[in-house]
């Protein structure tokens, strides 16, 4: 294979059918970014080339302008010299990883907003010249430049395909888009500052349909790098202009967490946080030891993957949700699927055992309210005999319609005698009515927007349909709204 470099061009050539011919790369040098690297790896890299930089208080230093000062560039790193800055900017970068495609601000809650985000695609295979011929191809070199950010963990490995394999729909996709919102709740006080979430995604799609959640409607594509979980928060909070980097030196001083835009992480974003953990793992030690956000603010939700319940707890050491919404295995089975394989006994045993080990530990439970599928008193009485001796609160969460979904959401009359129910038996069950309803932002309603929507809604529309069916044959009340 003969490589020619042509003025910032590089070609490659490539038989096919016995002739050469050429793709075109740009050789743009692309330096590693150091964003989403925790301590010890930007010390193993550094260590090889900047071995005084590489100390701890200098790399202390580093790790914290990136993640807690937003720096964006190594000349902010303004506590390294001159030429560390400079050198260090020949080789590494601290760019973010993907693009935000798209922002939309709420027009109801003028502080909710979603912003789409566009990841390389670590399978995208650029397509030939000759788009008929599907012999040979070759992988990308290390340097092709991306359009998305700097993709750290992409090789050559990655990209290849083996000859005469076509590539995927998948893998023809040049990005992965996931989105992330946020939500700002006022304060209530008027000398407090609010309280602002950021809602994670974790992978791109989900692979476990539950059947309420338009979120679901999305097939999984792959997990998320721990740098594209990260770089989510940061570009959020850039466009948010929440770093010090933004502010005046006396700003800075008196700049602290609880005084940011930013002090509470939810993973309950695309994807299921277990199936990614890993990278979710990795994320949240940068969240948390970069960032500055403490774990006690960060709440990883799960639709019930026991085995990993207690790494959550023991491991993570951040708060735990459970996605409930059903009080029975007849119906969890519908419209949480993995229910199938962790039933409620599993889920229930694994959640006592945990809390009993860790000193009562406190368990949020959110329950989505379906009109007349799961929102009887029955369905309350049963919920408080799951519950008991758990410290918990419940959330009940107005059920967000969306086209396609066949659910309805539960009238507020009947929302509050459930959580009234609750309460009278000793359980907190705060109803959520979620924020950015109309960009599509609220809980269960994110998706990328590129999808195949009417294969995915007919898909849904059909299990749904079976479900409610299922649980109004069984239920002697009326179906309609009251
Ligand atoms: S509720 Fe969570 S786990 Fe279930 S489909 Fe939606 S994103 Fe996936």
């Amino acid at each position: 294979m003969q490589k020619l470099i042509l003025g910032n061009l590089c070609a490659r050539q490539i038989v096919i059918n016995g002739n050469f011919q050429h793709r075109f790369y740009s050789t743009q040098i692309v330096r590693k970014s150091l964003m989403g690297l925790n301590k010890t790896e930007m010390k193993e890299i550094l260590e090889k080339t900047h071995p005084h930089v590489a100390s701890s208080f200098r790399l202390n230093e580093i790790y914290k302008f990136i993640y807690k000062f937003g720096a964006r560039k190594f000349d902010d790193i303004t506590v390294l010299t001159k030429s560390d800055r400079q050198s260090l900017s020949e080789l590494y970068s601290i760019d973010i990883l993907g693009n935000i495609e798209e922002e939309i601000k709420s027009k109801k809650d003028k502080h909710t907003r979603k912003f789409l985000f566009a990841f390389q695609n670590p399978k995208y295979v650029p397509p030939v010249a000759d788009n008929s011929v599907d012999s040979t191809i070759v992988s990308t070199t290390s340097s092709a430049s991306s359009s998305c950010g700097n993709q750290q963990n992409i090789s050559d490995a990655d990209v290849a395909i083996s000859p005469m394999k076509k590539p995927t729909l998948k893998e023809q996709k040049q990005f992965n888009k996931v989105e992330a919102v946020y939500i700002y709740h006022p304060p209530k006080a008027s000398d407090s500052f609010g309280r602002g979430t950021v809602c994670l995604s974790s992978q791109v799609g989900c692979s476990l349909n539950c059947k309420f959640c338009r979120t679901g409607t999305a097939p999984i594509e792959r997990n998320l790098l721990a740098s594209e979980i990260v770089s989510q928060l940061v570009s959020v909070k850039h466009r948010l202009m929440d770093f010090p980097i933004y502010m005046t030196e006396e700003e800075r001083k008196r700049a602290s967490i609880e005084k940011s835009f930013v002090n509470n992480i939810v993973f309950m974003g695309e994807g299921e946080p277990l199936y990614n953990y890993k990278n979710v793992k990795k994320a949240i030690e940068i969240l948390s030891d970069g960032c500055g956000i403490s774990k006690r603010k960060i709440i990883v939700s799960t639709s019930g993957v026991c085995n990993l319940i207690p790494d959550v707890v023991n491991d993570l050491g951040v708060n735990l949700a459970i996605s409930l919404h059903a009080t029975t295995n007849e119906l969890r089975d519908n419209i949480v699927p993995i229910n199938k394989i962790f039933p409620l006994e599993v889920l229930f045993e694994t959640l006592r055992e945990q809390c009993f080990k860790n000193n009562n530990r406190h368990i949020t439970f959110e329950y989505v309210m379906l009109n007349h599928v799961n929102d009887f008193i029955d369905d309350a009485k049963r919920l408080v005999k799951l519950v008991k001796d758990i410290p918990c609160s419940v959330n009940l969460i107005a059920f967000n319609e969306w086209e396609g979904s066949g659910f309805e959401c539960s009238s507020d009359e009947r929302i509050e005698e459930f959580s009234k129910y609750l309460y009278k038996n000793g359980i907190s069950a705060p109803v959520r009515h979620s924020k950015g309803q109309d960009i599509l932002g609220a809980c269960g309603q994110l998706k990328n927007r590129n999808e195949n929507k009417a294969g995915a809604l007919q898909q849904t529309e059909q299990n749904v349909a079976t479900t409610v069916e299922m649980i109004r044959r069984n239920s002697k009340q009326p179906s309609s709204k009251k």
